[in-house]
């Protein structure tokens, strides 16, 4: 292995940078060349690529998105499109490719590293949904942003006896509402990974109002429902005022918290450990606060990530 490219791809997420960061100055300190493509697999196949030296990842540890950009590229799961790809790395030099992303982009890693172009995936997005690694690069960063923003909702739900829902990201994953919810003090949440209907919730509501409960705060992970009908449907069953709030990609901004700046910057070293140990097809992750990699075939196809059971029971005792 003597040149390795990097690229990020699908939603962008606070660390993406110092993931980038990671990946070039560990490569650089092993005599490795490092180039950056621009807005993933849109920018490989279209080969936009530079060269990388220490100094072009200078005063990025820690600033939000990525300095590379990113890209939704759909065409990426046609072979000849990605058989373009890996004619414009070979035509560079490159041995090997760092895929920066979620699920979907490990995706292309696996079908690049199936037609012989060895890749390694790093976990970047916010939704913390990805496969053998407890946090996901951006997920601590998010969790962060949206209890900040459930603790301006309390001030002016409490001021107002109102009922506030609040909209959290993380698709089919329901980690990052969970988290938000303990640290908020939500009185209500509502998960992926539990079936709910509003009869139930509104029941749930009630009983706190009767208990003498001032206000509601009900975070609920997105694509569960259309949070603005939830709030009429609430308000028309319980007599209280309820407000929906769509947080919306707010929570993808910022810059990255300590917690992802240091995750982000093992991970990207590790990678580079595991191509010069030879390793492609892999992906990184953090478990127990170790670094491990995994197959990223195994990883998408049979790994599946445990539900926090344990943090849904302490945030229903303490509701
Ligand atoms: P996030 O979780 O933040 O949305 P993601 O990586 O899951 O990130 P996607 O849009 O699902 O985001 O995937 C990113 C890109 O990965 C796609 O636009 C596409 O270029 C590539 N990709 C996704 N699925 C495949 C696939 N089956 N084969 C090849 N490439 C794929």
């Amino acid at each position: 292995i003597k040149k390795i490219g990097v690229l990020t791809s699908g939603g962008d997420a606070p660390g993406m940078n110092a993931a980038i960061r990671g990946v070039v100055r560990a490569g650089l300190a092993e005599g490795l060349e490092l180039f950056g493509i621009y807005d993933g697999y849109l920018g490989l196949y279209e080969d936009r690529m530079l060269s990388l030296d220490r100094y072009s990842v200078s005063d990025v540890i820690n600033r939000g998105g990525t300095f590379l950009g990113s890209a939704r590229f759909p065409e990426f799961k046609e072979e000849s499109v990605r058989q373009i790809a890996i004619e414009n790395m070979r035509k560079r030099g490159l041995d090997a490719l760092v895929v920066i992303g979620g699920d979907g982009s490990y995706m292309g890693a696996k079908r690049l590293t199936e037609m012989g172009f060895p890749c390694i995936g790093l976990p970047g997005t916010i939704d913390n949904d990805v496969a053998g690694t407890d946090y996901t690069i951006g997920y601590q960063t998010a969790l962060e942003t949206v209890v900040e923003a459930i603790d301006r909702l309390r001030d002016t739900s409490s001021s107002h006896q109102r009922i506030s829902i609040v909209e959290v990201m993380g698709r089919h994953c329901g980690d990052l509402t969970l988290s938000a919810a303990i640290a908020g003090g939500c009185e209500y949440v509502v998960l992926p990974e539990i079936p709910y209907t509003r009869e139930e919730l509104v029941a749930e509501i009630r009983a706190g109002l009767k208990k003498g409960k001032k206000h509601a705060i009900v975070a609920i992970t997105e694509l569960l429902c259309d949070c603005a009908e939830l709030a009429k449907y609430i308000e028309k069953e319980t007599g209280r005022e309820t407000r929906a709030t769509v947080l919306g990609h707010i929570q993808r901004g910022g810059a990255p918290c300590a917690f992802d700046r240091i995750l982000a910057s093992r991970m990207g070293a590790y990678a580079v450990d595991l191509l010069l140990q030879g390793f492609g097809g892999r992906c990184v992750g953090v478990q127990n606060d170790r670094m491990v990699h995994h197959d990223i075939i195994d990883a998408i196809e049979n790994m599946r990530r445990p539900f926090r059971g344990d943090l849904m029971a302490t945030a229903k005792r303490l509701y």
